[in-house]
Order: structure tokens, then C-alpha cells, then sequence
């Protein structure tokens, strides 16, 4: 015999008479609440594409037009709305150095409060 538990819909809270495997009441909870899911992760996934870009931007315009690279600093880079916690991808070289990258663009942290912007090649 199965052991008794109650079980609340995920959508609205309401106890679920029934299968002790059913989420939901009904299939209309059960459409709101993967709306729901589905709007969020659609929401989450923009603003972190957004910041991403931002970034990528903010990383270009500080290398000068026909170069390769350019330093800077935190400060700046804090200034121009970067977000040290967004990046698309990590480069590690030979000598152990780590280049954050932003898509096509990436940094390494220098000295002090320094760091290297460097134009990417494609990866
Ligand atoms: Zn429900």
C-alpha cells in the first residue's frame, strides 16, 4: 500500500486529490505555471544577452580604430556600465594568463587596477 502525502499544485497551491504523481490540478494550472517558466527563462535569457553585448561594446570602444589592443582601467571600465560577471568565454595561455572574453572581444587583468582589451580572433 502506498504511503498517503499530500501533494499541492505547483500553479495554485491547492491540494491534489488523486495520483501522487500529478503537479498540477488541472491542465490550465498546469499551462500557467509552464507559461510562467517559459516566460522567465525567455526574460533571464535576454537581459544576460543584453549584458553580454554591453560589455562586448563597452570593450571595443576602448581599443582604437585600427588596433588590436589597448589598456585601461577597473575604473573606467565600472564607469562605462561593464559587468565583471558577465562573459562568454575564458582563454588560457601558455604562461597561465586568463582572458575573459565578451564574444569577439577579451581582457586580462594587469598590474593594479589595469587591464588588457584585446580585439579576438574568432573561436
Ligand atoms: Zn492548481
Amino acid at each position: 500500500m502506498a504511503i498517503e502525502k499530500k501533494k499541492y499544485c505547483l500553479n495554485c497551491g491547492t491540494v491534489i486529490q488523486g495520483r501522487i504523481d500529478k503537479k498540477f490540478c488541472d491542465d490550465q494550472c498546469r499551462n500557467t505555471h509552464n507559461n510562467q517558466q517559459k516566460s522567465f527563462s525567455t526574460n533571464y535569457i535576454r537581459r544576460v544577452n543584453h549584458r553580454l553585448k554591453k560589455n562586448r561594446n563597452i570593450l571595443e570602444s576602448i581599443i582604437p580604430t585600427g588596433e588590436e589592443l589597448a589598456k585601461t582601467t577597473r575604473d573606467r571600465l565600472v564607469r562605462d556600465g561593464f559587468q565583471f560577471k558577465y562573459f562568454t568565454h575564458l582563454y588560457e595561455t601558455k604562461k597561465g594568463n586568463i582572458y575573459y572574453y565578451c564574444y569577439d572581444f577579451g581582457y586580462l587583468g594587469l598590474e593594479g587596477d589595469w587591464y588588457l582589451v584585446v580585439k579576438g580572433k574568432e573561436v
